[in-house]
């Protein structure tokens, strides 16, 4: 395995600066390590104690004879970098920084980390942190609890990742309400060396590990992160809680695509369509992780909901439409059945109500015929508590049910519930507590579902655009002018409508004969033509055209601008108006959007974006997913567009985007779909950095 497993399952540990002091962090560290059954050999560092809490303490580094698998620093920051170069001197390969005051506080601590990871780097060594809270591994071969949190976290198969150690904390402490079960817990601070995309794939490679969660503040490449995804090398459900959610909106937007991008919208579309599942908070990111490792996946959205109470029933099958599922069709049979024992005041339509009165006998019948009905892909089994029946039997009665569909229980019970059912729960499947959580869970493992299949029959499509080749051109910074568009748009395939270019003193000699014309004054500063009024329409002879020019050009003097260039282009028939856009995003490289086009797209927002390394089935959903993508392919007896055409239209621009490593965003807005049938791109920008 990968140069990580020592920090999972390291057969020994040194703690450097572990303490004799109760509550510092180098003594609770020891005491988690010791309480929680570490299996392989301990090393407390520490200059003036001779043993703690058992174990025999060295006074420094040098003084450990035996091999160090793991070193874990918990010195004080001054000594943070002394004690690495005495690992490097002992030949240590896995050190975990837990030591903060890097990075995290400024300009000092910057410095101070970049020369602890060169060190590191030089050494062949790797590093988790600084700033981070440690590693749990809870399998019985390591039994590893190397951070500072009192809470046992019982045995599962899930890996978690938090890059807020505060957060991991918060977890790990309220471990006992939410019966979250780890295989491993790594805080990663500040990822200086080991950061998300490392873990991805060390966790792949694992075999005890079989969903992955992430808790991140940021992607240190988001590119990193989702390429294995493309390439097939991650198989495993991975969910990402990314927080940062409101920071939206890029910079200074200087075009269209820039207007409709932002942080958080590049995450969720790459995300989504890498099969990456994101959750919305802590409860959905674990929910779903149970999803995976306790439950077979559905094979559909159709869900059946037993009951004995309305409310709750209500809220569930709502959230069962919001989350894409529908209520299951019961077959006349099922319905039969049921009718046999269900209080006739009840229902056996879906939702089946049993009432207060149903038993745990009647919740496991019922649950057992509607996993039987073929209309049905899972259940949803909701208990809410009545004083006289106990949860605990129906829970048994439910979980005991031999069936390959999901199951999923959510308890509602009385207030000392929860205590009892913890004392005996290890070996139970997990409940969940709100009536909408298992539509959430049930809709996200189907997406996983679809999406590893759709990944999976694209991946040529993937690596060929992977595989494309990048260059940098040597154009300047800034808006292309439009020759250069005009040869770019060539080299691509990119319908650019025929653009005459001439100065204000040609305007009076222009000749040919394209009328009706546009005409357009062009200044780089200029961002939106016609909010000055400088695209004019439908000119139909010379003199209109001469008029059309002296408008402009007062229109840009009285905005405080100079014409350059006048353009000249065929006016367009036009039937719909799109836009195709590009940008590079600094963490998931280029971008591409696909949507309703003209003047008006910030109020529309009509768009699809997906990362340009795209396949066919992207290009086919980025059209599906727009209002005016329906609309091309014809509605209400209209003939649609040629939707093949326009496939290869923005495939093009992908290559153009991904080859052009210069190209820091462009649009063709309005790319029109014209009368004609033809597309035209009349308005193409494109900004260089
Ligand atoms: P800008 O986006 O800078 O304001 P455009 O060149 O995109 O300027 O023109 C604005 C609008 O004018 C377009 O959205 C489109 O409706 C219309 N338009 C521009 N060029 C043409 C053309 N050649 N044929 C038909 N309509 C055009
Ligand atoms: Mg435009």
């Amino acid at each position: 395995m990968s140069s990580l497993k020592n920090f999972f399952y390291p057969k020994s540990i040194c703690v450097a600066g572990a303490s004799t002091k109760e509550k510092s962090i180098g003594y609770e560290l020891l005491k988690t390590i010791k309480t929680y059954d570490y299996t392989g050999k301990v090393f407390p560092v520490n200059p003036k104690a001779e043993e703690i809490l058992g174990y025999k303490c060295f006074r420094s580094i040098e003084e450990i004879d035996d091999p160090v698998d793991l070193a874990i620093l918990v010195v004080p920051k001054q000594f943070a970098e002394a004690s690495v170069d005495q690992l490097i001197q002992k030949k240590v390969k896995s050190i975990i920084l837990i030591t903060a005051g890097f990075k995290e506080i400024g300009k000092e601590g910057e410095e101070l980390e970049k020369r602890v990871l060169e060190k590191i780097k030089n050494s062949g060594a790797r590093m988790v942190g600084p700033n981070c809270m440690g590693i749990i591994n809870t399998l019985d071969k390591s039994k590893l609890n190397a951070t500072f949190v009192a809470e046992k976290p019982e045995t599962g198969a899930t890996g978690f990742l938090s890059q807020s150690g505060a957060l991991g904390a918060a977890v790990l402490n309220s471990l006992r309400e939410t019966d979250i079960k780890f295989a491993h817990f790594i805080s990663v601070g500040n990822k200086a060396d080991i950061n998300e995309t490392d873990i991805l794939r060390f966790w792949q490679e694992d075999e005890n590990i079989k969903t992955l969660t992430f808790y991140l503040e940021s992607f240190v490449n988001g590119l990193d992160f989702v390429r294995p995804f493309m390439t097939g090398e991650i198989l495993k459900p991975a969910i990402v809680l990314k927080a940062g959610r409101t920071k939206s909106g890029m910079k200074a937007a200087s075009s269209h695509t820039g207007a409709l991008g932002g942080e958080d919208k590049v995450v969720n579309a790459l995300l989504d369509q890498f099969g990456i599942i994101r959750a919305d908070n802590l409860n959905e990111l674990f929910n779903t992780a149970k999803g995976f490792e306790y439950f077979p996946a559905p094979k559909g959205a159709r869900v059946a909901v037993i009951t004995n109470a309305g409310g709750p029933a209500i809220l569930c099958v709502d959230s069962l439409e919001k989350e894409g599922l529908v209520l299951a069709n019961f077959s006349d049979e099922t319905k039969k059945s049921l009718r046999e024992f269900v209080h006739p005041e009840g229902s056996v339509e879906n939702p089946v109500d049993l009432l207060p009165g149903g038993t745990a006998e009647t919740y496991k019948k019922a649950a057992g015929i509607a996993a039987e009905d073929e209309n049905v892909d899972a259940v949803i089994s909701i208990f809410v508590e009545p004083v006289m029946v106990s949860p605990f039997e129906v829970i048994e009665g439910i979980s005991s049910l031999q069936c390959d569909k999901p199951v999923l229980q959510v308890v509602m019970p009385l207030p000392e519930f929860w205590n009892e059912y913890r004392k005996n729960s290890s070996k139970k499947l997990p409940l969940f507590r709100n009536p909408e959580d298992p539509a959430e869970v049930l809709s996200n493992i189907l997406f996983y579902s679809s999406s590893q299949k759709r990944l999976a029959e694209n991946r040529e499509g993937y690596t060929s655009m992977l595989s494309l080749n990048k260059n940098i051109n040597n154009y300047l910074n800034g808006f292309l002018p439009q020759s250069e568009i005009s040869a770019l748009c060539a080299k691509y395939g990119l319908p650019l409508v025929l653009n005459r270019i001439i100065d204000g003193s040609e305007v009076e000699k222009f000749e040919e004969a394209f009328y009706p014309l546009v005409l357009k004054g062009i200044n780089k500063s200029v961002v939106h033509k016609s909010e000055l009024n400088a695209v004019k329409l439908n000119v139909r002879e010379k003199a209109e055209l001469i008029s059309a020019a002296e408008e402009i050009g007062r229109n840009f003097h009285d905005a405080g601008y100079e014409v350059e260039n006048f353009l000249i282009q065929p006016f367009i028939k036009t039937k719909h108006e799109l836009l195709i856009g590009g940008f590079r995003d600094p963490s998931f490289g280029p971008v591409l959007m696909f949507g309703s086009g003209g003047k008006y797209v910030e109020v529309f927002s009509d768009t699809c974006m997906k990362s340009a390394f795209l396949c066919d089935s992207d290009i086919e959903e980025m059209i599906s997913g727009t209002s005016i993508g329906k609309i091309l392919r014809g509605v209400r007896g209209e003939d649609p567009q040629d939707i093949k055409e326009l496939k290869k239209i923005i495939v093009n621009c992908a290559r153009m985007l991904i080859e052009n490593e210069n190209i820091l965003e462009f649009d063709l807005n309005p790319l029109i779909a014209a009368q004609d049938g033809k597309y035209y791109a009349v308005d193409v920008r494109v900004k260089i950095k």
